[in-house]
């Protein structure tokens, strides 16, 4: 069999990965590339000045037979509309979880570009010439043509794909309905294992249960967002964003600004605020929700309650509810959403995206990145060439839509929320395997440098079959 790495090969964005068994074709993760410094070309400029749009996909995606996804993540499933636009007729295999998420999250990609393209179609009203990237556009009818090819597997179970192939979907926390898949392979009569770990959580997060160890396997890839760091472990959630509510909104009697993802970061905060307002004397600070995805995403996460953790089943228990406090306001409209910063008292804004890369948060940093009252809390992950990379950075002045500002706003970050395993996580994710039996360990999902760093690690722990393929690379197993 061959696997090929088509994305998320020595970056962190864009998993996608195929792989060929004899004749039949697995498409593991079909995700967007948010990378900016590395955007996909999007013509190819030949001889005569012309230009021709470049292949969406470096296969035919009518000969790919089945889907199979981690978890919904728009890294991980942000071009399925485009695999099914290109002529694929095939099923989408994942958890339930999973396909509610995914519905959200691909609608909102169909909608920015609706938009995208209204832009570029108004700039040259004389032309309705589609633009070159029209290809790797979609739409809402095509996340509807996608949608009807989900079908949803049980986790634990082993799940038959044809006679000699079948997956099994291991709990990988992260994110509600996030897997590792694992596949067993009868080839020439011998059995194969390949286990693709999609994105790996941490123990003890807001919500999601801790991740679950996969079995022992042949072949490994593996994830290594933070190959080569360590989250600081001091504090809990709870206690870690008291604190800094307490310095921002209470002592300083600013806002506090928190770029989020909206679906999995934010219901990982709005449950811990709900809890802190529950259990601490903390005054009830106005929070806004500034996002109708986080609203549609909080509702499916009290649909599966039963795949939450312990804590957020009794606390469901409890209270019939996870994300309902009073002093929380869900903002939907766009004009609302700007009327925020009308609003003088101290309060707390979660709005996406969360790497500050697009999204209704630009407009928030705009409006209070010089204000020195203002506090801005990085939570997660952000790629090179976003906003939210050059404030982790310790940027003195950044570029927000067009407008250079000084950032005069306190700039905190805190790991707590991340969603992805440490260095330590990762570890003990691979050392379940053993180091003479299985035979490679494929890094992807990092920067070069998180990858470098863990398998440094991974050699020092004797495991030296490690490989960082580059994109495009493919492997026989
Ligand atoms: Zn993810």
């Amino acid at each position: 069999m061959k696997l090929t790495f088509l994305g998320a090969a020595q970056q962190v964005t864009g998993s996608m990965y195929l792989l060929e068994i004899e004749d039949y074709k697995i498409l593991i993760d079909c995700g967007q590339n948010m990378e900016k410094k590395k955007p996909e070309p999007e013509a190819i400029k030949i001889e005569n000045q012309k230009y021709i749009p470049k292949p969406v996909f470096p296969f035919e995606a009518s000969d790919i037979d089945v889907v199979v996804l981690t978890h919904a993540h728009i890294d991980h499933t942000g071009r399925l509309p485009l695999l099914f636009k290109e002529g694929y007729e095939g099923q989408i295999l994942c958890t339930s979880p999973t396909y509610y998420l995914s519905r959200i999250l691909l609608h909102d990609s169909a909608q920015l570009n609706q938009k995208k393209l209204k832009k570029v179609l108004d700039k040259s009203k004389n032309s309705r010439k589609m633009p070159d990237f029209a290809n790797e556009l979609f739409f809402s009818k095509h996340v509807d043509d996608t949608m009807e090819r989900f079908v949803t597997v049980a986790t634990n179970q082993k799940f038959k794909i044809t006679d000699s192939i079948s997956v099994y979907f291991n709990h990988a926390g992260h994110l509600l309905g996030a897997a590792n898949v694992i596949f067993t392979i009868k080839e020439s009569g011998i059995n194969k294992t390949i286990c693709f770990s999609g994105d790996i959580g941490r123990k003890n997060y807001p919500l999601l249960p801790d991740p679950q160890i996969p079995p022992k396997v042949d072949y490994l890839i593996c994830e290594s967002t933070y190959g080569n760091r360590l989250h600081k472990n001091e504090k809990t959630p709870e206690q870690a964003l008291y604190e800094v509510i307490k310095k921002a909104c209470i002592e300083k009697q600013g806002r506090l600004i928190i770029p989020a993802f909206s679906v999995g970061r934010t219901q990982a905060l709005l449950f811990t605020l709900n809890k802190l307002y529950q259990n601490t004397d903390l005054p009830r600070i106005k929070v806004y929700a500034d996002s109708p995805m986080a609203f549609e995403s909080t509702k499916v996460y009290e649909q599966f309650v039963n795949q939450l953790n312990k804590e957020a089943k009794n606390f469901y228990e409890d209270n019939e509810e996870l994300f309902d406090f009073e002093n929380l306001e869900y903002i939907q409209d766009v004009r609302h959403s700007k009327a925020l910063s009308n609003h003088y008292e101290p309060c707390i804004i979660i709005s996406s995206s969360g790497m500050i890369s697009g999204g209704r948060i630009e407009h928030h940093i705009q409006q209070n990145l010089e204000n020195a009252k203002a506090t801005i809390c990085i939570i997660g992950y952000c790629a090179e060439g976003t906003l939210g990379h050059e404030l982790i950075h310790g940027a003195k002045e950044i570029n927000v839509r067009n407008k250079k500002l000084e950032v005069r706003a306190d700039v905190v970050i805190l790991d707590c929320f991340s969603a992805h395993g440490d260095q330590n996580d990762l570890v003990n994710f691979v050392q379940i395997q053993d180091s003479k039996t299985l035979k490679n360990i494929f890094l992807t999902h990092g920067d070069l440098e998180a990858m470098a760093g863990f398998e440094h690690k991974l050699n020092s722990l004797g495991y030296h079959q490690v490989l960082i393929p580059a994109k495009g690379e493919s492997f026989e197993l």
